[in-house]
């Protein structure tokens, strides 16, 4: 075989050049691996396609050649047609004799390109690793340090090359480095990777160990990181989350998280949203939000969600049904909210649970219907306005009366159809309610179809809870009322009239408040000139005289239980002192259930009338009184003047008579003597009580001494007495010279003797005694006197009237002795004349004692004073 065919064949570049490097041969691979034609290289110098950088080199390289004639290997860039770079391993030789260089070449470009990656690679790996803050290191089996970067280094204080070679369990304290050296063991052994954390001087350590094998032997990747700060973090994270978790179960709001289509499912609940709903955070998770969506309103809820998605602007806050678990209607104010929620859009759902407002405000409307029910049914105008005038509710009686329609009055203040400027003053009254709350009454005329109404509007003010003002008005006609205000205005005129001519007192007292009114009349009667601002029954009762009280508070008394009218007389001390009689007259005002509430009077002052009346009966009864004592008087006096009259008569017509005996004849003539005597005293009698009474006695004053007196009547009656078998007896208070008394001695005599005689006229047997005593001493001295028998005595009913003039004959008495009844009368005028009293004290059938008194000296007008008694007397009767 022909050995140029082997070089033509070859894959490495042959190629031969002179001395000078020019080629004088190559071969094919040559010129394919460069992109040249053999032409085209053929006797240029091969310096021209060598790598101008390695030029100088190649130079080199070529001169040593051709000096050495040895064998040299040696590598260059050559420069192919296309620009692109090939690195060639040349083996070359010289041969100096004929001045050639022969040289065979392989393209090590490939190889080449992979060394430069390689160590590139290897530098920026060591940048890489140099830049990281982790702990990066190669261990051999036994610990030996292989790689190393710069931060492993700094943590112990050297640098990386000084590291390299260094066992690292002899770097880390003892006890670490046994441990490090088990667990390196033991990932060798097992050949898997470990990660384990550790803690040092306050610092938290993650280091990742691989098996790393080289050569088939097992080193140990390391990688250490200081996780400090993300241990914090991360305990810092799951205590905020724990706190949000915590807040949002505490919470009074049910929290939820739901897919932004409802649809979809619920990703997150609190505590209180199981409460609300009944389900447990378990159970709600396998919900889809619109579960718990009342059916009535899923509808519009699941709208809503589709419009917010699609960017709409929806509401995000309204009141919604639910229906919890146990299938239970709730009321719910819901928010919504977008928010982001771990990495994707959520809705976050807060709800309060509103259910029982929600009924509380069902309930205010149904009552609202009730109130308006009610309302209508009220036959007065009632409305609502609200604080800008509009009416907000009305009854049908507010329609009616304006002949409005419902939907014409609600919402309006109706002052739309007022002329603008005259609208404020139109609902004046309106405001100023509302601004003061101070209420509004006023009466108005309403005309309409022609008829004038008088109608009274009330206007209050009322505040809602929330502070809104109201204005709550009623309308009431009063027409009728009015007219008959107006008729009873004048018919109480006229009454009040009728009281103040007829000088009638009204009063009333309310039984609940004690409170009273009067009119000035009423307090007049009391004697005050003005109305009291005060008047109590305990005042009245001062007024009424004490003797009459009893019977008053009797009176009353039995009115107030028996609940019956009143009507008595009572005499009342004015405060001016007159004693006034007084007529009060009154009623029970009683309540519709008859129970009293009132009471209500008149009083009178009835004194002119009373006494009038009082006087009528006393006249009218001395009227009869003197008539049928008179009628009496003279049939008596008849009686008395014809008894001696026809004795003497009889007696002397029997004197006449011629045979009669001288003892006859006498007592005759004692008979007609006696007779005589008897008609005397009776003349006498009738003389005195006629002089009396015609006011024709007088008075001679003058002094004596009683001793000689009461000596001298002794003498006169002495005889008289003992022939009836009795005895006179005398008593004298004082000695003869002291015994001095100045008044009319005629008189002072005939008042002893006709007490005497009367003495004398009554008794039968015992005793007659007279005398007197002096019973007070000084200026005003007076002298009692007595005059005593153990007759027959006077009854008590009596003993007033034997002092009164012709009582006698008025006497059934069995006892009355003759005489006219005179003597006593003359006798208590003739004392009362000599200013003296006389009385009588006496027991029928044991005698009586007339006593009177006599001052030793009477007053000088004494006559004066009788003249005066005289008239009164006789006005009297
Ligand atoms: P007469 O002329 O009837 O005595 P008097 O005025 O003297 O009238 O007396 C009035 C009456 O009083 C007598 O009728 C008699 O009933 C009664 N009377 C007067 N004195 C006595 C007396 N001493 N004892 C009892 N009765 C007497």
């Amino acid at each position: 075989m022909n050995a140029n065919k082997l070089i033509e064949l070859s894959q490495d570049l042959i190629c031969i050049t002179d001395d000078k490097g020019v080629f004088t041969f190559l071969n094919p691979a040559y010129t394919d691996m460069l992109g040249y034609d053999a032409k085209e290289l053929i006797n240029k110098p091969f310096f021209n396609i060598v790598h101008p950088d390695d030029l100088e080199k190649t130079n080199k390289e070529f001169e040593n050649l051709l000096i050495s004639e040895k064998t040299i290997n040696f590598n260059n860039r050559y420069i192919h047609k296309n620009g692109s770079v090939k690195y060639i391993e040349w083996k070359a030789t010289s041969v100096s004799c004929e001045k050639s260089v022969y040289a065979t070449g392989r393209d090590i470009t490939e190889s080449k390109l992979r060394e430069f990656e390689n160590t590139e690679l290897e530098v920026r790996l060591n940048a890489l690793i140099n830049c990281s803050t982790d702990f990066m290191f190669l261990l051999e089996q036994d610990g030996n340090i292989k790689i190393a970067n710069e931060a492993f280094a700094n943590n112990f204080g050297v640098s990386v090359n000084k590291l390299i070679g260094l066992n690292v369990y002899d770097l880390l304290p003892k006890k670490d480095g046994v441990r490090r050296k088990k667990a390196a063991d033991k990932i060798i052994k097992e050949r898997k990777p470990i990660v384990y954390s550790d803690e040092r001087s306050g610092h938290f350590y993650e280091t990742h160990i691989f098996p790393s094998y080289t050569n088939g032997n097992v080193e140990l990747a390391m990688f250490t990181r200081d996780i400090t700060e993300r241990k914090l973090i991360e305990g810092a994270l799951i205590a905020s989350e724990e706190k949000f978790r915590n807040l949002a179960d505490t919470a009074q709001v049910a929290i939820s998280i739901v897919t932004t289509n409802y649809e979809k499912g619920i990703l997150y609940v609190n505590k209180y949203w199981e409460k609300i709903t009944g389900y447990t955070k378990h159970e709600s998770l396998q919900l889809q939000a619109l579960d718990i969506v009342h059916p009535d309103q899923k509808a519009m809820v699941n709208e809503r969600a589709t419009r917010r998605l699609a960017g709409e602007t929806v509401p995000d806050h309204y009141e919604m049904k639910i229906l919890t678990k146990s299938n239970q209607t709730k009321w719910v104010d819901i928010t919504i909210t977008l928010i982001d929620y771990e990495g994707t859009r959520a809705i976050l759902t807060t709800a309060i649970d509103i259910t029982e407002r929600k009924h509380a405000e069902i309930k205010l409307r149904d009552e609202k219907e009730q109130i308006k029910t009610i309302l209508n049914l009220v036959n007065d105008p009632i409305f609502v306005k609200d604080d800008n005038h509009r009416i907000t509710m009305a009854n049908k009686a507010f329609f009616d009366i304006f002949n409005l329609d419902e939907n014409k009055v609600i919402g309006y203040t109706l002052a739309e159809q007022v002329p603008e400027n005259e609208r404020e003053q139109f609902l004046a009254t309106d405001r100023k309610v509302l601004d003061t709350g101070i209420p509004d009454l006023r009466e108005e005329t309403l005309t309409s179809d022609g008829i004038t109404k008088t109608i009274v509007t009330s206007k209050t003010r009322f505040i809602d809870e929330s502070g809104n003002k109201f204005l709550v008005g009623s309308i009431h006609d009063i027409t009728v009322q009015k007219n008959a205000i107006v008729a009873l205005a004048k018919s109480e005129n006229r009454l009040s009239l009728a009281l103040e001519t007829g000088h009638i007192g009204a009063w009333d007292l309310n039984l609940q408040d004690q409170s009273s009114h009067r009119t000035l009349i009423h307090d007049q009667i009391f004697g005050y000139k003005t109305l009291q601002s005060k008047w109590t029954f305990e005042m009245f009762m001062e007024h009424v005289l004490p003797e009459d009280r009893t019977d008053v508070e009797k009176t009353f008394k039995k009115a107030l239980e028996t609940i019956s009218d009143w009507n008595f007389e009572c005499r009342i001390k004015r405060i001016d002192g007159k004693m006034r009689w007084i007529k009060s007259t009154g009623k029970h005002i009683l309540n519709s259930d008859g129970k009293p509430i009132a009471l209500s009077g008149i009083i009178q002052d009835i004194s002119e009338h009373k006494w009038s009346e009082v006087e009528l009966v006393r006249a009218k009864k001395r009227a009869e009184e003197s008539d049928r004592l008179k009628s009496a008087f003279v049939a008596n006096m008849s009686h008395e003047i014809r008894t001696p009259m026809n004795s003497i008569l009889g007696f002397s017509g029997l004197l006449s008579s011629s045979n009669l005996t001288i003892a006859k004849k006498d007592k005759y003539l004692s008979i007609i003597m006696k007779s005589g005597d008897r008609m005397l005293n009776i003349i006498d009698d009738i003389m005195d009580i006629s002089k009396i009474e015609a006011g024709l006695v007088t008075v001679e004053i003058e002094e004596f001494d009683i001793n000689e007196q009461i000596d001298y009547l002794y003498n006169i009656f002495k005889q008289e007495v003992e022939a009836k078998g009795m005895n006179l007896l005398f008593k004298k208070g004082l000695l003869n010279k002291e015994a001095k008394i100045n008044t009319d001695k005629d008189k002072f005599i005939a008042i002893l003797s006709n007490l005497i005689k009367n003495a004398i006229k009554y008794t039968e047997e015992g005793n007659i005694e007279y005398g007197y005593e002096l019973i007070s001493n000084g200026e005003d001295s007076i002298f009692k006197f007595v005059v005593k028998d153990t007759g027959i005595g006077i009854s008590e009913d009596r003993q007033d009237a034997i002092f009164e003039r012709f009582v006698q004959a008025d006497i059934q008495d069995v006892m009355a002795r003759e005489g006219a009844g005179l003597g006593l009368a003359i006798t208590k005028a003739h004392i009362e004349m000599l200013n003296g009293e006389i009385w009588v004290d006496s027991n029928e059938g044991e005698g009586s004692a007339f006593y009177f008194t006599l001052p030793s000296k009477v007053s000088s007008d004494v006559n004066q004073a009788i003249q005066n008694s005289v008239a009164s007397d006789k006005s009297n009767n």
